[in-house]
């Protein structure tokens, strides 16, 4: 009786110093469209979801939230045998939709000899969207890529002759063809096009943890595909490439294979 009561202290108390043992820091909040930072051991293992996260040498990991994301995700941590799990509550958000009836088919489906392009163009940036590389430019801070006022936001979608067209996951910043584009954090270069179909010129660079920024419809594109570049090195200049009626910058934050918003990752929110 002793011994076992003996033996269920020692128990609890090795549970008790287990949780103390996992560390674990989240800044900022979760929301649909938003980039979390967190840090825990070094040694620890992170999961979202049951997705492995990248850990940084210094505990630091980076999780995000897509468009539609449900409003509970699950952080798994286990350090040795200890675990800590944690369910975070998603905030939701509501979007832009607009529906636009009496189209003209021709307005809405791109012509059957374009779309072979169009699927292997998507086929290259979906899958470089899924690297996770080491790089630590997503920790350090972001800067606007170019200033001008916000004309399309994140989240927004159409509804054409009733068929959901793809939500518009970038924020457009209008300014002047010409007007230089530079990098919004470190990072890598990972694709350098001058002409893509829908997004004609188009850069997007790895910030490392499964980030990534594309930048559109550019004039000029500055850089080519392999090569690091810094936050506010020029990259290109703003244009009206690809499928858009006026000049502007399409810029879009990936966490893999989710949607992140700009606008919120800018303000620092993350
Ligand atoms: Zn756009």
């Amino acid at each position: 009786m002793a011994r076992s009561l003996a033996a269920l202290l020692v128990l609890m108390l090795g549970v008790c110093a287990a949780r103390a043992e996992v560390p674990l820091v989240l800044s900022g909040e979760a929301r649909q469209g938003g980039l979390l930072i967190g840090r825990t051991s070094p040694a620890a293992e992170v999961e979202l979801n049951g997705r492995r996260i990248r850990l940084a040498p210094d505990g630091r990991f980076v999780i995000g939230f897509g468009r539609d994301h449900p409003p509970q995700a699950r952080l798994e941590i286990r350090l040795g045998q200890a675990r800590l799990g944690r369910d975070l509550v998603v905030s939701q958000r509501s979007y832009d939709i607009q529906r636009i009836d009496g189209l003209p088919p021709a307005q809405v489906t791109p012509p059957p000899e374009v779309l072979e392009r169009i699927r292997a163009e998507a086929a290259r940036i979906q899958e470089l969207r899924t690297r996770d590389s080491g790089l630590a430019g997503v920790l350090g801070g972001w800067i606007w890529p170019v200033n001008g006022p916000i004309t399309g936001v994140y989240g927004s979608q159409r509804i054409l002759n009733g068929e959901p067209r793809q939500p518009h996951f970038g924020i457009d910043i209008a300014a002047p063809t010409g007007t230089p584009v530079v990098a919004a954090a470190d990072g890598e270069v990972v694709l350098a096009e001058a002409d893509f179909y829908f997004t004609g010129g188009t850069v997007m660079i790895d910030h490392g943890h499964g980030v990534s920024s594309v930048y559109s419809h550019l004039s000029r594109v500055d850089v080519t595909a392999g090569r690091p570049v810094a936050r506010g090195e020029r990259i290109g200049a703003v244009g009206a490439t690809g499928r858009v009626t006026g000049a502007h910058l399409d810029f879009r934050v990936n966490w893999l294979n989710e949607r992140i918003d700009p606008a919120l990752v800018l303000a620092g929110g993350r």
